[in-house]
């Protein structure tokens, strides 16, 4: 197929930087959570007065127990890697609006402390160089870079012992 005919097939749309529009609140305790990772570089949860478990990122109603839930407790900026991908196919960040440069790796983390999984970047893009059940450490944005979003933290790192 020429390159002629290729351009006649495969129409080629362009999202150019995408702008985002949108505000929206984040919530009484969602705010606390993002504020702190702001303001201090650290993670807190949520306990569940019933079943104990701690939620990270904070939720207001315990899934299983179905409870409200107030409690906001310390958690740890490293905890475990249970899942990652490394992504090879671009896309636009919703959160930045520019294509994200590729390969990246994106991962389930549980912090030390919580009882769910929060979902981020790793900087790592080897996948023989990491497996499920290593440490892993929160890299911050530098504190005058930070807006009070998920993205105030830059990516995951790994521990090497
Ligand atoms: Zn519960």
């Amino acid at each position: 197929m020429s390159q002629d005919e290729e351009k006649r097939m495969y129409l080629a749309i362009e999202s150019g930087e995408a702008e985002q529009p949108f505000r929206w609140s984040a919530g009484a305790y969602g705010s606390r959570f993002l504020t702190e990772i702001r303001d201090e570089g650290r993670f807190i949860g949520i306990k569940c007065p019933k079943c104990g478990k701690v939620y990270v990122p904070i939720r207001r109603v315990c899934g299983p127990c179905y409870e409200e839930m107030t409690e906001l407790v310390p958690v740890s900026d490293e905890g475990t890697l249970i899942t990652f991908s490394v992504v090879s196919f671009g896309f636009v960040d919703p959160s930045t609006g520019q294509q994200k440069p590729v390969p990246y790796g994106y991962a389930v983390i549980q912090l030390d402390g919580a009882d769910s999984y929060l979902i981020h970047y790793i900087d790592e893009t080897d996948p023989e160089k990491m497996k499920a059940g290593d440490r892993v450490k929160a890299v911050f944005v530098d504190k005058s870079e930070r807006t009070g979003s998920l993205q105030d933290i830059r990516h995951f790192s790994l521990v090497r012992g």
